[in-house]
């Protein structure tokens, strides 16, 4: 396999580190072109340090100034915002653009990659939540590939290696449930951010944590499998599987069913991503089924965890709305890491700015971003208002 030359969007987040380790053990297969980081300034220097990219892009402005200084005496450019990110994607030295941003934040540099010809890989979901049919319409056009990085929709593209899209006849996303299974509203109204944010089995940035503990992960992973796999609706489906060792099922025309299974470990999806089409090999722990006696399978509670059904709902309804839903998921994730909002509210918000939003049908990408302004305010309202 030729060398990579990667381009490593979020570079100082969860995903971002752990695709800098997989660097780290193939430094043969993988080179660093460019690092982005927002606002962790200390991390993306040491990283700029070590990796010695062509060029960093910070998208914090007090950010910026502190990496600038610190580098000023090195090789590595340092650009500001996302303008410059939307650039450097495009690069001719860049082979592999692994979109590891959290957040609508995401969106245009992915866009921008993808109108380069850049391969893509994918752990930015809220991108194809918000602007799913646009995005997988532009990477036909362009002819660009679109590798999962999500666990899950990693677990189905592997289950479809060697297969006709035209044979599957749904899909089954596995969720972990988050820390919060099995619990009732009762017990849910009191919970705050540090017990959320403890996943039983994976370890992850603050706010696909906190998506997790609510189920809108799992609405926003449903979404994201329908634009990546060109699905109908009714093609998927969410189970509570609490071991997190099946990643994902397909279930073909003929009632056969393929699963891919593994430890619940990040890396294992970042590489496979990266690697793509090789498969290479690693040192990772193995999953022994003497060490697990039974996984079990259960459906979820959409009527304590209403994220998972106002998701679905978003989802049916199709047009702007996942735009919708996304925004004011995002504002009220980032209330209740701030403490301003309680666990169960934060659907009622998302909820009351679906309803209130004007709909649109066939939204073009300006209007998405409108859409995603107004519903910001309107949720940043609501919040207000309400006085939670
Ligand atoms: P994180 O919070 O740990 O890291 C986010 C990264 O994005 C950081 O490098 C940060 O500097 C950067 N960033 C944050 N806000 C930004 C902004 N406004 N502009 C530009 N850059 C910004 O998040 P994460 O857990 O690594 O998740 C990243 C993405 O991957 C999310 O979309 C998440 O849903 C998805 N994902 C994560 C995991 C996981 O295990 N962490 C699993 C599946 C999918
Ligand atoms: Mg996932």
């Amino acid at each position: 396999m030729a060398q990579k030359r990667l381009a490593i969007l979020g570079s100082t987040g969860s995903i971002g580190t752990q695709a800098l380790a997989i660097v780290d053990a193939h430094p043969q297969l993988f080179s660093v072109e460019i690092l982005s980081a927002h606002s962790n300034a200390a991390l993306l220097i040491e990283q700029a340090g070590k990796y010695q990219p062509n060029a960093v892009v910070v998208t914090d402005a007090k950010a910026y100034e502190t990496v600038k200084q610190a580098l000023s005496g090195s090789n590595v450019k340092v650009f500001e915002g996302h303008n410059a990110l939307n650039e450097v994607v495009q690069w001719d030295t860049v082979d592999f653009v692994l979109g590891a941003i959290v957040g609508y934040a995401g969106l245009h540099s992915t866009l921008s990659a993808i109108e380069a010809g850049k391969t893509i890989g994918l752990a930015n979901k809220e991108t194809l939540v918000v602007a799913g049919e646009l995005v997988m319409q532009k990477a036909a056009e362009k002819r660009v590939p679109i590798i999962p990085v999500d666990s899950e929709h990693s677990a189905i593209f592997q289950c479809l290696a060697g297969e006709r899209m035209d044979t599957i006849e749904k899909i089954i996303l596995t969720a972990s449930g988050g820390p919060f299974l099995g619990k009732k509203p009762n017990f849910l109204v009191n919970v705050k951010k540090a017990h959320a944010l403890q996943h039983p089995n994976w370890s992850m940035g603050a706010k696909i944590s906190i998506d997790s503990a609510t189920l809108m992960n799992k609405g926003l992973e449903m979404i994201e499998a329908k634009w990546l796999f060109g699905l109908q609706n009714e093609q998927i489906e969410v189970v509570i599987h609490p071991q997190s060792i099946v990643h994902s099922l397909v279930q073909f025309t003929d009632g056969s069913i393929k699963a891919q299974m593994g430890l619940p470990d990040m890396k294992l999806p970042i590489q496979y991503a990266m690697a793509f089409p090789q498969r290479i090999q690693n040192d990772f722990p193995r999953f022994q089924f003497k060490n697990y006696g039974t996984l079990t399978f259960e459906d979820p509670d959409i009527k304590t965890f209403r994220n998972l059904q106002l998701a679905t709902q978003a989802m049916y309804k199709s047009g702007n709305m996942p735009c919708v839903l996304n925004a004011a998921n995002e504002v009220v994730v980032n209330a209740f890491i701030n403490n301003k909002v309680g666990f169960l509210e934060m659907s009622d918000i998302i909820e009351q700015t679906m309803e209130q939003l004007p709909f649109i049908e066939k939204p073009n990408m300006e209007e998405l971003i409108a859409s995603d302004t107004e519903a910001r305010a309107y949720a940043e309202q609501l919040l207000q208002n309400n006085d939670y």
